[in-house]
């Protein structure tokens, strides 16, 4: 340490060593200030390390010369040119490489880049002491160098890693600490150099003096000044350039943030605005689109593109009207005519417009559409497909029956007046026409065959009708006919036995052959009247006399026959109190057995007992209680009374009952039989159900299972009025008949020259053979009797033997026919 100071104070010029170490710190000032340039500008990095390690070097350089130009040996000295510039080279290369190496955040990177720092000054310093040329011999303290290095590099070191020391007063001392680095390195290292005068050296070849060392030291101190001083005026501008960019920046970043902020705002409320409006138009119930002025579609809806079926690559905004309807027409949608562009057109031209298009497919649209301000045209559509055919389908029924398709009661009424009204002297007939055995067939075979009965009858009809003849459905199963142009009933005639024969052909569906017969009346006009209303009472007065005269006829209208309406309807309402009233009475009409001579039984039939009209007779009110349903309590009571009364008379009389189709068809007849046997207590084989061929037409099946119960309970059951319905034979093998009843129209002629005996006798044989009784009807003489009893008859019945007597009168042609062979010869 003393060594040090004697050196410093004895061997060097205290003057000069002050400047030199004023360089050092000046040096170690700017070197920092560049190294944390670099530490900051990283796109600049290299370039600021470079300007470190030049300053630093040159610093160090300069430290080392002006301190040995401080430097008295009393010898001549002189420095090689070279040495001294490769010293400078080595202090900013090595150096420089420390400062790179500082850079690394790591602290002990740090350290080991001030250490390499310290190595370049060390370098610099041996280098430049090489440089030195002197008269005499240069010992060295090795201990005081290696003093020297380990005080540079360690000194070093701790000034760079003070320099990125968080602490700002350790920072700022950095500087300070290189400086003292360079130096303590200098002066130990001078401390550590003896120099022995001798042999003089050779000062001119290469070696540089002193003074012209000055100069350059003081070059080189100038240009560190300079290199400092642009550097820090540099920084300084740099650093306001760069604050005004960065302020700039804020501005520009607010800016941006605050019109990014107001974009979506503004985005947001569009987007709003334009959810709002798809969700409008996807909702409407109608389709919409849009066209501009030039004809291309500007806006449309999904409904308008399900509407016409416009696929999705025509569906874009811009395609042309002509493309989709190009399509359209292609595509079968759009009638290939250009009333539809004409429509839209004209619409265009004129303020707006509403139209219908009747597309190929059978729907039909209605287009509203209006003009834009800008030229376009805006369009509603709408399929009122359905709102058109109800339309059309309700004005179609209020005229049309909807079962036959025929113009209705209310239709026919208009054109009736129509036609009448028509010509000054109208012509024409009005055939009322009923079916004859419909309601029958429709009780059995139940609604759907009877209206496929209705609708084959129509169509028959409207196949014989004239072209300009109207044909209708007045209700139910009765149908009419104008026959326009007719002056004479010879005409009308004509046609109305056409009618009659065309429905006497069967209808054959479901495996049923039916036939149904019609009748017909026929009023004309103007012959018995030209008032609508009163020709169609008329033809339906003659109606009503066709059908109870005989069935399957026609019949004029004659006047008077008003009356005979006129009866049945009060025989109908009549019927109504005489149920309640109990207005009807049983009469009884013997039956014959031809073997033993004896009554086996009686038959049931009814009376009205009318309070003001006396008897009614059957025939009279059967019909129509058949008609109207009444049938079904009367029977039923007939029934009751049947059985009670034949439970007073002998055991082996029987009770025949006439059942109407009506009562077999509502399904309970097992059950309403059994009750009035049970009530009357009456054994059930003593009862007979006489019941006629239209009753099966029924269900087969079920009838067969009804008769073969009541037959199971022992009730017997008789088919009447053989041979007047359709006598087909194989009913009677396939039904349990314990007899059958031979109509009174073939026994009324047996004894005439017709086929009757030989029908009656084959029925007879027919009925033995599948072991049932027979029993002729409306036996009346001798003859007929006795033809009966040569051809094997069971029994008979008739005025002959006894015409219907009241209950009470029973017992005394009971009396009369006692059991007595002889007194059938009587009979007889
Ligand atoms: P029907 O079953 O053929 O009854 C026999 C009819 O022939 C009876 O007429 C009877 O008086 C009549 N008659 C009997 N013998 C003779 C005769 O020798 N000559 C003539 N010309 N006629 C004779 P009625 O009592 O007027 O009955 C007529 C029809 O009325 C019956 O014909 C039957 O189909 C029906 N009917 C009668 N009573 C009832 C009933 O309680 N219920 C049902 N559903 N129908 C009945
Ligand atoms: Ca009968
Ligand atoms: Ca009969």
């Amino acid at each position: 340490m003393l060594r040090v100071y004697a050196c410093i104070v004895q061997e060097h010029d205290l003057r000069l060593v002050v400047v030199a170490v004023i360089i050092c710190l000046l040096a170690s000032c700017i070197a920092f200030s560049a190294f944390k340039q670099a530490q900051r500008d990283k796109t600049r990095e290299p370039l600021w390390t470079a300007l470190t390690a030049i300053v630093a070097g040159l610093g160090i350089w300069a430290t080392h010369f002006v301190a040995m130009l401080a430097f008295e040996p009393n010898l001549p000295v002189g420095y090689d040119i070279g040495t001294t510039l490769m010293s400078v080279v080595v202090a900013v290369v090595v150096s420089g490489m420390g400062w790179r190496v500082a850079l690394d955040p790591r602290p002990a990177t740090v350290a080991l880049g001030g250490a390499i720092v310290g190595v370049g000054v060390a370098t610099m310093h041996f280098i430049g002491m090489g440089a030195l040329e002197i008269a005499g011999l240069m010992v060295w303290d090795r201990s005081l160098v290696m003093a020297s290095i380990g005080l540079g590099v360690v000194l070093s070191a701790l000034a760079v890693r003070l320099s990125r020391s968080s602490s700002r007063v350790l920072a700022r001392s950095a500087p300070l600490v290189l400086a003292l680095a360079i130096c303590a390195l200098h002066f130990v290292a001078m401390a550590a150099v003896r120099i022995y005068p001798g042999n003089a050296v050779d000062l001119t070849g290469g070696a540089v003096d002193s003074a012209t060392l000055a100069t350059v030291v003081t070059a080189g101190i100038l240009l560190i000044m300079l290199a400092g001083f642009g550097l820090l005026s540099f920084e300084r501008t740099l650093a306001r350039v760069q604050l005004d960019e960065a302020a700039q920046r804020s501005a520009l970043a607010e800016q941006i943030l605050q019109t990014a902020a107001e974009r979506d705002a503004l985005t947001a409320q569009l987007q709003r605005e334009a959810e709002l409006s798809t969700a409008a138009l996807e909702n409407m119930v109608h389709g919409l689109s849009v066209y501009d002025e030039n004809e291309r579609l500007v806006v449309f809806n999904q409904k308008y593109a399900e509407l016409y079926g416009i696929p999705a690559h025509l569906l874009v905004p811009g395609t042309p009207f002509f493309d989709i309807r190009e399509h359209l027409v292609a595509s079968g949608t759009f009638p290939d005519n250009d009333e539809f562009y004409h429509n839209i057109l004209s619409a265009k031209r004129e303020e707006g417009g509403r139209f219908e298009v009747s597309l190929l497919d059978g729907r039909i649209v209605e287009v509203r559409m209006k003009r834009m301000p800008s030229g376009g045209r805006l369009a509603t559509h709408e399929d009122v497909t359905a709102a058109r055919k109800s339309a059309q389908e309700i004005a179609w029924l209020a005229a049309h029956d909807a079962l036959t398709g025929l113009p209705n009661r209310t239709a026919f009424a208009r054109k009736l007046a129509a036609a009448l009204a028509d010509a000054p002297d109208p012509h024409l007939a009005m055939l009322t026409i009923d079916l004859d055995r419909f309601k029958e067939v429709n009780d059995t075979l139940g609604h759907p065959f009877g209206d496929r009965i209705l609708r084959h009858a129509a169509e028959r009809l409207s196949e014989l009708a004239g072209t300009d003849d109207v044909v209708t459905r007045l209700g139910g199963d009765e149908f009419a006919v104008i026959q326009l142009g007719v002056s004479d009933p010879v005409a009308a005639g004509e046609l109305a036995a056409r009618i009659i024969d065309a429905l006497d052909r069967p209808f054959e569906f479901e495996g049923h052959t039916v036939v149904i017969g019609a009748s017909i009346g026929i009023a004309l006009a103007p012959r018995d009247s030209a008032n609508p209303d009163e020709l169609m009472q008329m033809s339906d007065l003659a109606l009503y006399r066709a059908k109870a005269e005989s069935r399957g006829t026609h019949r004029f209208f004659e006047p008077g026959m008003d009356a005979r309406l006129r009866e049945r309807r009060s025989i109908e309402a009549g019927l109504r109190v005489a149920i309640r009233e109990g207005q009807f009475e049983v009469l009884y009409q013997p039956q014959l057995d031809l073997r033993s001579g004896a009554i086996s039984g009686f038959e049931a039939l009814v009376r009205w007992n009318h309070p003001t009209r006396g008897v009614i007779q059957p025939l009279d009110f059967i019909p129509v209680a058949e008609d109207t349903s009444l049938i079904i309590p009367i029977g039923e009571w007939v029934l009751r009374q049947a059985c009670r009364d034949a439970a007073r008379w002998p055991e082996d009389v029987k009770v025949a009952v006439n059942l109407s189709p009506a009562q077999f068809k509502r399904g309970d007849l097992i059950a309403v039989t059994m009750n009035a046997l049970a009530a009357a207590n009456l054994a059930p084989g003593r009862l007979e159900l006489e019941i006629t061929e239209s009753v099966l037409l029924h269900d087969e099946t079920w009838v067969r299972s009804v008769l073969d119960r009541l037959t199971a309970f022992g009730v017997g059951i008789a088919l009447d009025d053989f041979g007047t319905g359709y006598s087909s034979l194989s009913y009677l093998r396939s039904f349990p008949f314990s007899k059958i009843k031979i109509d009174r129209s073939f026994v009324a002629d047996l004894a005439g020259a017709s086929d009757c005996r030989a029908i009656v006798q084959a029925t007879i044989q027919l009925s033995e053979k599948l072991g049932m009784r027979t029993t002729a009807e409306g036996v009346e003489t001798a003859e007929q009797l006795d033809i009966l009893a040569h051809e094997g008859c069971t029994q008979v019945q008739g005025f002959r033997i006894s015409r219907p007597v009241p209950a009470l009168a029973v017992p005394a042609l009971l009396d009369r026919y006692a059991p007595d062979y002889g007194r059938v010869a009587r009979v007889v």
